[in-house]
C-alpha cells in the first residue's frame, strides 16, 4: 500500500492497513510538520478504540438561527495533538514506513513521480490519494471546471471566562446567525467551541459561498459581532483561518487506479465541511476490503473499485452524495436573508432527522425521510427553493469580493 498524505484521513488508513498485515508506505512533504487545525465533530460519529486524551472538550450542542434550539447530542472537540499520537502509534505498531517527499504525478496504476525527497518513485500494489482537497492524484490534478464553494471562517481563542456571553461552561454553540456583526451581504454565523484547556475558539464562518467569503471581511464581522457583545480580543490571541472546498467531485483517476481517501474522496459533508470523524470510521473498513481484495490477488484498479463499491461510495452513499449536493447548491442560491430561516426550520426538525441529514452517508432511506420532513414543514417559498436545484444549473460564481450579485455572463 502506498498511502499519499500524511492529514487524519492518510495516517487512519495507513495504520488501518498496517494493522490488517499490509506493508504500508505514508508519503508526505513534511510527515513530522504537526496540524494546526481544530478538528472537531460529534461524539457519537467517533469510532470506538480511540484513546481517551483524543477527546479534549466534550459539549452539548446549542444553535441559534431565529429561535434558539439545543441540538439533543454531544459535540466533541479533538485534542490534535492526541490524535495524531494515537494515529502515530498505530502505524509504529503495524510498521509503516515513512517518507518525505511529494507525489509529483501517477506513472503507472501502481507507481508514483516524487520530488523533494529521497525516492524518486514509489511502487505499491494499490495507491491511495489522501493529499486532502488539492488531491495530487486526482485526475490531472483535478482543477475545477467552475469557480468552486468554499468554506471560509476566521476565528480567535480567547479565554472562556471572555467568551462566556457566547459560549457559557459545559456548551458549544454549533451555530449563532443573529447579525450582531451589523454587516449586510452573504450571510455568516459565529461558531463557538471549548478547547479543553480554559479556551473557547470564536469563529466567524461562512457556511459555503462560490467563491468563499474573504477572511478579511470574517474577520472583520467577528470582531464586531464580539464587540457588540463587550467580548474584548486579547491582542495575542491564536487566529484561526478556515478555507477549503465544499463541492470537490468524486475522486477520479480514469481507469479507477487510484482510490480518493478523506477529503481527496471527497469525504467532506458539503452542509458542515466535516470530514475527519467519517475518515477515522471508514479507515478501518476500508482497509478490510483491500486486505481482502491483496489476498485474493486483485490490486490495482480492481481493489480500488472494489473498496470504492462496498465501502466508499456504495450506490446509497452515491445517492446520498448527490442529495446533499443538491442542498448545497439549494443554499448557495438562497438570498441572503432566508437562511437563518432555512437553518431555523431545518434544527426544529426532530432530532433523528437532523441527526440523519448530518451523518448518515449511505442510508439513502433515512437522508430522503429528512429531506422529505423539511420539505413538508417550509412555506411554498423555501419549498421552491429547496426543489430549484433539481433542475437549475450549479448557482453562479459571486463576485470574489463581498456581495450576492451573480456575475454576468
Ligand atoms: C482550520 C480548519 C479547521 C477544520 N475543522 C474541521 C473540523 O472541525 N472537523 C472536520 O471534520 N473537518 C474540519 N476541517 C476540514 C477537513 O476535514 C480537514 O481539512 C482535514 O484536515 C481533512 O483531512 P485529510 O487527511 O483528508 O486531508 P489533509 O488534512 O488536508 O491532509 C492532506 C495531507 O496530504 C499532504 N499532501 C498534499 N499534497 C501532497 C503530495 N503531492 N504528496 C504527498 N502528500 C501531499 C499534505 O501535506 C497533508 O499532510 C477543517 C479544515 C480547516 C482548514
Amino acid at each position: 500500500m502506498l498511502v499519499v498524505g500524511g492529514g487524519p484521513a492518510g495516517r487512519a488508513l495507513a495504520a488501518a492497513c498496517a494493522a490488517r498485515g499490509l506493508t504500508t508506505t505514508l508519503l508526505d512533504p513534511a510527515p513530522q510538520r504537526p496540524w494546526r487545525s481544530t478538528f472537531a465533530a460529534w461524539a457519537d460519529e467517533l469510532p470506538p478504540g480511540l484513546t481517551p486524551g483524543v477527546v479534549a472538550a466534550r459539549a452539548t450542542g446549542r444553535a441559534v438561527a431565529l429561535t434558539e434550539h439545543r441540538l439533543g447530542w454531544d459535540y466533541v472537540v479533538l485534542d490534535t495533538g492526541s490524535l495524531r499520537a494515537h494515529l502515530d502509534d498505530g502505524m509504529d505498531r503495524g510498521g509503516v514506513r515513512v517518507v518525505a517527499g511529494r507525489a509529483a504525478a501517477l506513472l503507472s496504476p501502481h507507481r508514483v513521480a516524487v520530488t523533494g525527497g529521497d525516492a524518486s518513485s514509489l511502487s505499491a500494489r494499490v495507491v491511495v490519494d489522501a493529499g486532502g482537497h488539492r488531491r495530487p492524484l486526482g485526475a490531472g490534478s483535478w482543477r475545477p471546471a467552475r469557480t468552486t464553494a468554499e468554506q471560509t471562517a476566521h476565528g480567535v481563542v480567547v479565554p472562556a471566562a471572555a467568551a462566556a456571553p457566547l459560549v457559557t461552561p459545559g456548551e458549544a454553540l454549533f451555530m449563532d446567525w443573529r447579525p450582531d456583526h451589523g454587516a449586510t451581504g452573504w450571510p455568516t454565523f459565529l461558531y463557538g467551541v471549548p478547547l479543553g484547556d480554559g479556551t473557547v475558539l470564536l469563529e466567524e464562518t461562512s457556511l459555503a459561498r462560490r467563491p468563499g467569503l474573504p477572511l478579511d471581511e470574517l474577520r472583520t464581522r467577528l470582531h464586531a459581532r464580539l464587540h457588540h457583545h463587550g467580548i474584548t480580543v486579547p491582542a495575542d490571541a491564536r487566529v484561526e483561518r478556515v478555507r477549503f472546498p465544499v463541492d470537490t467531485p468524486r475522486h477520479d483517476h480514469g481507469a479507477g487506479a487510484v482510490l480518493g481517501f478523506g477529503a481527496a474522496a471527497p469525504l467532506v459533508h458539503p452542509a458542515t465541511g466535516f470530514s475527519v470523524a467519517t475518515s477515522l470510521t471508514l479507515a478501518p473498513r476500508v482497509a478490510g476490503v483491500l486486505a481482502g481484495a491483496l489476498a485474493d490477488g486483485v490490486a490495482g484498479a480492481g481493489a480500488v473499485s472494489r473498496a470504492e463499491r462496498e465501502v466508499l461510495w456504495t450506490p446509497a452513499a452515491r445517492a446520498v452524495h448527490t442529495l446533499r449536493r443538491r442542498g448545497l447548491e439549494a443554499l448557495l442560491r438562497m438570498p441572503p436573508d432566508a437562511v437563518p430561516a432555512f437553518f431555523d426550520t431545518f434544527l426544529a426538525l426532530p432530532a433523528r432527522h437532523r441527526w440523519a441529514y448530518l451523518t448518515a452517508r449511505d442510508d439513502l432511506g433515512a437522508t430522503l425521510a429528512a429531506m422529505t420532513a423539511l420539505f413538508g414543514r417550509s412555506g411554498w417559498t423555501l419549498r421552491r427553493r429547496l426543489v430549484g436545484p433539481a433542475v437549475l444549473p450549479h448557482a453562479p460564481a459571486l463576485d470574489p469580493a463581498p456581495g450576492t450579485a451573480p456575475r454576468s455572463g
